[in-house]
């Protein structure tokens, strides 16, 4: 059943979370009608609290990997645990979110005609010994190591979105997110930025683990929703997989550098073990998204630093 306004009627799985509420608020804001559906494993109700109140706004608790019937216009799949801590805790569970959650809502899109995105990952990558990584390259991922439950599980999600846009002509379109940052992260998550900035603003010690000469690129949380959009709207044959991050390149004693500087922290680094199968180098080739989806990130990493600093302050 088509809508009869011209707004659209949007599901976001996954979106109390971090980047799913950043979503849930720009497609808001944009006009459209908004159903937030999460099973609050990572997400929290307070990053959606100011929508609460919002007609164009619903949420539902419900996990994916259980069926939804909803009647929508497009899909956004963002359930899953994003932090090596978070999808780590429960392995079982983070790869049938990937999977069986994927297969879920690959079944509503195809039920109901709706468009559907993936938040797909650079840990499809691995990691890498092609660098910068392009779509092309199919990547290095350890099938039995402790982060696999993550790398496979998406891997085997893009599996399926490809089966069902070619045996079921869904639409769909699939990012590849590389490291993103900025408000609504959660201070526990154990990723790099919050922990650094946490530590830096408490004056702990800022852990590196290994000898910190590893690399991510970062991208600010309203550079990635703005891809998000142009990727969704993008033509029909613009399916992807699809590059989207900040390709600037820093080592995480650049990073620890960089926090410790902003935040004016008087924090020393202690060096501790470096994790099984941690990727050594990341950086997004984003070509086809300069070229196919006139995208490219705006802001430096300095400059989304400063308003992530200032909402961690909250939780000092
Ligand atoms: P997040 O942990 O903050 O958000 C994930 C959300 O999914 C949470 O609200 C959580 O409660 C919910 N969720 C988890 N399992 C669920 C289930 N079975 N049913 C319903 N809801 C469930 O993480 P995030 O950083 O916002 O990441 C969002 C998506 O983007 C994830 O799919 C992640 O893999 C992907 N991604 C994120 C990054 C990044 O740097 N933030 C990078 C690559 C990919
Ligand atoms: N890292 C670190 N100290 C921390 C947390 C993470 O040195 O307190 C390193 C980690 O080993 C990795 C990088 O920072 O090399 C990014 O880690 P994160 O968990 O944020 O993301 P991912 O490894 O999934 O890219």
């Amino acid at each position: 059943m088509k809508n009869y306004h011209f707004n659209k009627r949007i599901l976001v799985t996954g979106g109390a979370g971090f980047l799913g509420s950043h979503l849930c608020e720009r497609l808001i804001k944009e006009g459209h009608d908004v159903v937030c559906v999460d099973n609050f494993f990572t997400g929290r109700r307070r990053n959606v609290a100011h929508l609460l109140d919002n007609p164009q706004f619903e949420i539902l608790r419900h996990d994916i990997t259980f069926s939804l019937f909803v009647e929508v216009d497009e899909i956004y799949n963002l359930a899953c645990p994003a932090s090596p801590i978070h999808y780590q805790h429960d392995p079982v569970q983070t790869t049938k979110t990937s999977v069986i959650g994927a297969i879920n809502m690959l079944g509503l899109a195809k039920r109901v005609g709706a468009k559907i995105f993936q938040a797909s990952t650079s840990e499809v990558y691995g990691d890498p010994d092609v660098h910068p990584q392009t779509e092309a390259y199919w990547g290095r991922v350890n099938p039995i190591g402790p982060r696999s439950c993550y790398d496979e599980g998406k891997r085997c999600a893009e599996t399926l979105f490809f089966d069902y846009y070619r045996q079921n002509d869904v639409k769909i379109k699939v990012a590849r997110i590389f490291n993103t940052y900025g408000p609504n992260m959660h201070p526990n998550d154990g990723r790099v930025v919050s922990n650094f900035i946490m530590q830096a603003l408490r004056g702990e010690p800022i852990t590196i683990y290994g000898d910190g000469q590893q690399t991510r690129s970062f991208c600010y949380v309203s550079d990635l929703i703005d891809g998000f959009l142009k990727l969704m709207d993008s033509a029909d044959d613009i399916s992807g997989p699809i590059n989207l991050g900040n390709p600037g390149e820093f080592t995480m004693l650049e990073l620890a550098e960089t926090v410790i500087k902003l935040t004016g922290s008087k924090s020393e680094l202690v060096y501790e073990e470096l994790p099984e199968d941690d990727p050594k180098q990341r950086q997004p080739d984003i070509t086809q998204a300069k070229e196919k989806l006139g995208w490219e990130p705006t802001v430096s990493l300095e400059e989304g630093l400063k308003p992530t600093i200032k909402y961690f302050k909250q939780y000092v």
